[in-house]
């Protein structure tokens, strides 16, 4: 076995890619961190469906239907993507585009320039209206992804109504291109906490499926999840999803000018530790308007240093993860799917609020039956 460097091949190398080791590839060795990252773009294609590659498909001959990309990999929990992913979708050249849609590593220059500020802007009342609308069109491609979410059907299918739902609006799917991610929506089912990608893989009876919407519009972002029931769902897992619910509505109570944004993860906090539920702690809510995510960072766990307080004009969003059990995370080697460590099930809602003088207005509240969530549509 050869141990100089894949990167710049003479030096002597003795770093490991961790991806790497993880999908059991051997070899995969650099001679510096830098020399790993100058090299990232190119190496990170190994990563992907080992099936693809000319040596395994002597051992294991495809199926010509949906394929595990990493059978070796050790999954937390009973999930496994289904691939392949369907190709990128386009979206048509009228609509407004965020500026990292074309960048090769799908990187925000806007958001890089004040990375690290906490400073919260406040916005006037024309981008206020710019909020409103955006978020209403967000709402819509949440309200067809809803009414699609049934046993059978694939989230990928899920990510194509989206997808066009946003182009009927002139608008722009977030997520698309977003550091690299692939697809218009993040679907994130049962142990997967968020940021799942969507594939081939067939909703099941008894599933929660979380589906998160982003959209641009006119140079706003607008942004909410809910998470759902597919079919006949346990008991215990309708109580996880009524309890993440409520976390949210009890922190979105305390939404009003003077407020520290801290004290939402207290609130949060309280309630779903009440139930034996823990808050997961790697992934927050965040400032959002011209930029997807900026600050204030809001983080949905008790005791939290985030900085900040309340003004009239400011939009951001909470969306607490709730996780049965741990609430730590581990990432699935695509690098987005964050998923529980020990693969019991996460459940999510997020909601866009605006601060005015006298409290809040959820910019991406539900229009019809009483704003109450989907979940809800299917007890009673
Ligand atoms: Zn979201
Ligand atoms: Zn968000």
């Amino acid at each position: 076995m050869s141990n100089s460097c894949l990167g710049c091949s003479g030096e002597a190398a003795s770093l490991q890619c961790p991806s790497c080791i993880k999908l059991g590839i051997s070899g995969s060795v650099f001679c510096s961190q830098d020399c790993f990252k100058a090299n990232w773009n190119i190496h990170k294609i190994l990563h992907k469906p080992i099936k693809d590659s000319p040596t395994n498909k002597t051992k294991e001959p495809i199926a010509s239907g949906p394929y595990n990309p990493w059978p070796h990999y050790g999954f937390s929990g009973p999930l496994r993507p289904m691939y392949p992913l369907s190709p990128k979708r386009h979206v048509p050249e009228h609509i407004m585009r965020p500026d990292y849609a074309d960048h090769p590593n799908g990187e925000s220059a806007c958001e890089q320039d004040v990375k690290g500020s906490t400073h919260i802007k406040v916005l006037d009342d024309e981008e206020i209206e710019a909020m409103r609308v955006v978020c209403r069109l967000a709402r819509e491609c949440l309200d067809v992804a809803a009414e699609a979410a049934e046993v059978g059907v694939t989230t990928d299918e899920i990510d194509r109504l989206v997808h066009e739902a946003a182009i009927e609006r002139e608008c722009y799917p977030s997520p698309l291109n977003y550091f690299n991610f692939p697809k218009s929506c993040c679907t994130s089912v049962n142990e997967v906490i968020c940021h799942g990608i969507p594939d081939q893989r067939p909703l099941e009876n008894g599933d929660l499926l979380n589906v998160d919407i982003t959209v641009y519009h006119r140079g706003f972002h607008g942004d909410l999840n809910e998470t759902m029931f597919v079919g006949e769902v346990s008991p215990a897992h309708r109580k996880l999803v009524q309890v993440t619910y409520e976390s949210l509505q009890k922190a979105a109570a305390l939404i009003k000018p003077g407020e520290k944004y801290r004290e939402l993860g207290n609130v949060i906090n309280k309630h779903v530790s009440a139930h034996g539920f823990s808050v997961v702690r790697s992934y927050c809510g965040h400032g959002i308007h011209r930029l997807f995510h900026t600050a204030p960072q809001v983080p949905h766990y008790a005791k939290n240093k985030a900085v900040g307080i309340m003004k009239p004009g400011h939009t951001f969003t909470i969306e607490p993860m709730i996780s049965e059990g741990s609430w730590r995370d581990i990432t699935w080697p695509d690098d987005w799917t964050a998923v529980t460590s020990d693969g019991k099930r996460s459940a999510q809602f997020e909601q866009t609020f605006l601060v005015t003088e006298t409290g809040h207005e959820v910019l991406t509240r539900r229009r019809n039956n009483g704003g109450l969530p989907y979940f809800l549509d299917k007890i009673v």
